[in-house]
């Protein structure tokens, strides 16, 4: 039965380029992923369990209660090249199926931005920010791997939408460090809106990089961050919709004026947002 459906799909001339196997399926176009966004894998409803995950990138990905899985792709740790993926039983890491799929990751191609002054960070307390570590760490963990909050396609977080920062490289000196998120250009005040639909796992002040900081957990693994503003709008457990205006803009923490600057978290991994919001909303 199974056979006469995929052979179905093939005849209709769909975009699957590759045999799929019946187990999962990998949904980038191509099999194709660039380093810095989302690998989307679908695990078969009747293969789905508790102990069944994703394996790629040399780690195990839990799909959420529907089959999907969300995977990071680090922007540094995963070189391109071509990798396998394929299911394993978590408990004991043994493959489960006969089928793997092979996928290619791409250079991210990301930008190198010389700039002039290192921001403040260097300057930080090690003690506190050892606290707003643990702070953040629990946030993350407090989050939903089998739920998915979400409420159709993510939305961008600001009304009037201009990059000033790219997700991408920063040199200053001879060192070059990561911009872990996207910078946008966004008056002190101005309203900030939740990307999709999720529950709030971190609403707090004053931390020394972050400033003001609020992170959702969209469930499915998958966290939108948002720093440096002036004023805080939801608390620690709320539950927010799409669009919502979550917080204003500003300029606290380490940073060199107002802005908002947005993170993206999937799968233990920061991405960029702007990358992995299309990647997400295709499929
Ligand atoms: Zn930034």
């Amino acid at each position: 039965m199974k056979k006469a459906i995929l052979i179905t799909v093939l005849a209709l001339g769909s975009d699957i380029s590759v045999a799929q196997n019946q187990d999962f399926r990998v949904l980038n176009d191509q099999l194709i992923v660039k380093q810095g966004q989302v690998l989307i894998v679908d695990v078969n409803k009747y293969i789905l369990a508790s102990d069944i995950g994703v394996y790629a990138f040399g780690s195990t990905y839990t799909p959420n209660k529907n089959g999907r899985t969300f995977i990071g792709v680090d922007s540094e740790k995963v070189k391109p090249g071509l990798y396998v993926v394929y299911l394993v039983n978590m408990k004991d890491g043994s493959w489960v199926g006969s089928q793997s799929s092979q996928v290619e990751v791409l250079s991210g191609s990301l930008p190198v931005v010389r700039i002039n002054k290192k921001s403040a960070s260097s300057q930080v307390d090690s003690k506190r920010r050892a606290k707003e570590s643990q702070l953040i760490s629990g946030a993350y963990a407090r989050g939903s791997k089998s739920e998915d909050f979400t409420d159709g396609d993510f939305i961008y977080p600001l009304k009037d939408l201009f990059i000033t920062g790219p997700f991408g490289f920063r040199a200053y000196s001879n060192a070059t460090f990561l911009h872990r998120g996207v910078d946008l250009r966004a008056t002190a005040g101005t309203s900030v809106l939740a990307v999709n639909s999720g529950k709030v796992v971190l609403a707090k002040t004053n931390f020394s990089l972050e400033g003001n900081m609020v992170i959702l957990d969209h469930g499915s693994g998958v966290f939108s961050i948002y720093m440096h503003l002036s004023r805080i709008l939801v608390k620690e457990g709320q539950t927010v919709n799409k669009g919502q205006i979550i917080a204003l803009s500003g300029n606290t923490g380490s940073s060199t004026g107002p802005h908002l600057h947005l993170a993206f978290k999937v799968s233990g991994t920061i991405v960029d947002p702007f990358g992995s919001i299309e990647v997400i909303n295709k499929y």
